[in-house]
C-alpha cells in the first residue's frame, strides 16, 4: 500500500524509506517498531527544550478546554494578550507591537508587508528589499523572492520580484558588505532584511556580530527599515535569547517562530517599532494593515508560547544552553584537524562543517547517502549538501550527544579519505 502523502522537500522517486514516528520525549523519537533516533536537528530547528516538555503540554490540555479558536480581527483573548504583553516586555523597548501569524514564512510576509505599508501609508514610494547573498527567509513567492536563487525555486522564478542582493560577509570582506549595503541604501529601498549573525538553510554561515551591528546602523544612517529574521535564531540557538541580543541590535521589525511554542505548534510573531504601527493607525479605512490568516493567534498555539515563556523564566535554560554549546565545541574540536573536513564552526548550540568532497557530482549524491546512513544508526540528521550540522533540543544528555557525533565520525569514515 503506497500513503498518498506528499512529504515537503522529498523525492518520492528515490524511494528512501519515510519512518512512521508514534511518539516523541526530550530528545528522542520513537516508532512503534521498536526503533528510535535522536532528533539533532531539534525536528527541522523547531524544537528547543525537547519534545513533550510537560508545562508546554499541560497548557496545551488546559487551554484545549477553555478556547480553541477565535476570529482575532476585531477580538481578542488572554492567551494572546499575556504572550504579546510579555515578548514586548523581554525584547528591546522600541519594539512595541506584536502582529501574530501561524508559520515563520508567513512572519516575514508580514515583516515585508509591514514595510512597504509603512511607506505607502507616510506617501513616500519605496518597495525594493535589499537582501544578503545566501539567505532563506521560507518558501512562499514572497519569501522565496527575498531568498538566495537555484535549484529549490526555479520553477517560480517568474513569480519572484526583484531585489538588491548584498554579498555575503566572507571573513575579510565584511568591508564589501558594508560598502555594498551603504551604496543600496543611497538609492532609497524599503527595507533590509537579515538573518542575524547566522545564515541556516543557505549552508549554517555564521558571521560577527560587529557586522550585524554596522549593518543595522548604516540601516538606522539611511532610514531604511531593518527587519531581523529570528525565526531559526531565536530562542537560544545562537547562545542568547536573540541573536540580536548578543549584538546589542535592536531592529525595527522581528520575525519570531519555530521555537516560539517551544516547536510544539505552529505560532510565529512579527514584531515592530511603534512608528510603523502608527503609520497605519488612522480613521481612514484604506490604512488598515490588510493582512490575516484564519488560524491568526490561535489560543491553543498562544498557551503553548505562554508556557515556553514561562519555562524560560522558570528553569536553567540558559545553563543548558551553555552546557549544550561547551559540549558541542568539544566534539567539534576532535575534528578540527581531520583532514576530511573544512571550515568547523559554531555559533552557540549549533555546530556545522562541510565535508571535503573530490568532485561536485559526488556532492550531489552526499546528503541523501548521509541521511540514510544516520537514520540507518538512529540519528536523525540532514545535510544541507555537503554542510553537516548538529541542532540538538536543548535537553540532549552528554550521551545523546556523543552518539550524534559518533555516528558522524562514523560517516567520514565510510565515505573514505583518511583523518591525519
Ligand atoms: C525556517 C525558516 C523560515 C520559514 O519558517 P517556516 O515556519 O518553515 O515557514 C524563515 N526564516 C528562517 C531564517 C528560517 O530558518
Amino acid at each position: 500500500m503506497t500513503s498518498p502523502v506528499w512529504h515537503p522537500f522529498t523525492q518520492h522517486g528515490l524511494g528512501d524509506p519515510i519512518p512512521l514516528i508514534s511518539h516523541a520525549k526530550d530528545a528522542k523519537l520513537y516508532a512503534t517498531d521498536g526503533n528510535s533516533w535522536i532528533d539533532a536537528i531539534s525536528s527541522w530547528w523547531v524544537t528547543t527544550h525537547g519534545h513533550a516538555h510537560p508545562r508546554i503540554m499541560a497548557a496545551i490540555r488546559d487551554q484545549s478546554e477553555k478556547l480553541d479558536q477565535l476570529i482575532f480581527a476585531g477580538w481578542t483573548h488572554e492567551p494572546a494578550e499575556t504572550l504579546a504583553a510579555e515578548l514586548v516586555r523581554i525584547t528591546p523597548a522600541p519594539l512595541t507591537r506584536v502582529f501574530f501569524s501561524d508559520s515563520g514564512s508567513t512572519s516575514v510576509e508580514v515583516a515585508l508587508k509591514m514595510a512597504l505599508g509603512y511607506w505607502f501609508n507616510i506617501g513616500e514610494a519605496r518597495s525594493r528589499i535589499l537582501v544578503l547573498e545566501h539567505s532563506y527567509h521560507g518558501d512562499t513567492i514572497g519569501t522565496m523572492s527575498v531568498g538566495e536563487r537555484g535549484v529549490y525555486n526555479r520553477a517560480w522564478q517568474p513569480l519572484l520580484f526583484d531585489v538588491d542582493t548584498i554579498p555575503f560577509p566572507h571573513e575579510g570582506l565584511e568591508q564589501t558588505t558594508l560598502d555594498a549595503l551603504e551604496a543600496a541604501c543611497l538609492q532609497k529601498p524599503a527595507a533590509f532584511i537579515v538573518e542575524p549573525l547566522i545564515l541556516g538553510a543557505g549552508g549554517m554561515l555564521i558571521y560577527p556580530a560587529w557586522v550585524l551591528a554596522e549593518m543595522r546602523a548604516i540601516c538606522a544612517r539611511h532610514g531604511v527599515l531593518f527587519i531581523a529574521d529570528e525565526v531559526m535564531t531565536g530562542w537560544g540557538r545562537t547562545g542568547t535569547r536573540f541573536a540580536c541580543d548578543s549584538a546589542g541590535v535592536i531592529p525595527d521589525i522581528v520575525c519570531l517562530s519555530k521555537g516560539l511554542t517551544g516547536g510544539a505548534l505552529p505560532l510565529a510573531v512579527t514584531l515592530c517599532i511603534e512608528p510603523i504601527f502608527a503609520a497605519h493607525l488612522s480613521t481612514d479605512r484604506a490604512k488598515t494593515f490588510y493582512h490575516s490568516s484564519s488560524y491568526t493567534a490561535n489560543p491553543i498555539a498562544c498557551a503553548a508560547a505562554n508556557a515556553n515563556l514561562e519555562i524560560w523564566r522558570d528553569e536553567p535554560v540558559q545553563q543548558r544552553i551553555d552546557a549544550l554549546a561547551d559540549a558541542q565545541a568539544a566534539h567539534l574540536s576532535l575534528l578540527s584537524h581531520d583532514r576530511r573536513v573544512q571550515n568547523p564552526r559554531r555559533l552557540g548550540t549549533i555546530a556545522a562543517l562541510d565535508i571535503v568532497v573530490a568532485d561536485s557530482g559526488y556532492l550531489s549524491n552526499l546528503a541523501p547517502r548521509l541521511i540514510a546512513f544516520y537514520r540507518d544508526r538512529g540519528v536523525l540528521l540532514r545535510p544541507l549538501g555537503n554542510t553537516l550540522y548538529v541542532m540538538p533540543p536543548y535537553c540532549t544528555t552528554p550521551d545523546e550527544l556523543a552518539q550524534v557525533w559518533d555516528a558522524i565520525g562514523a560517516s567520514l569514515d565510510i565515505l573514505g579519505g583518511s583523518p591525519g
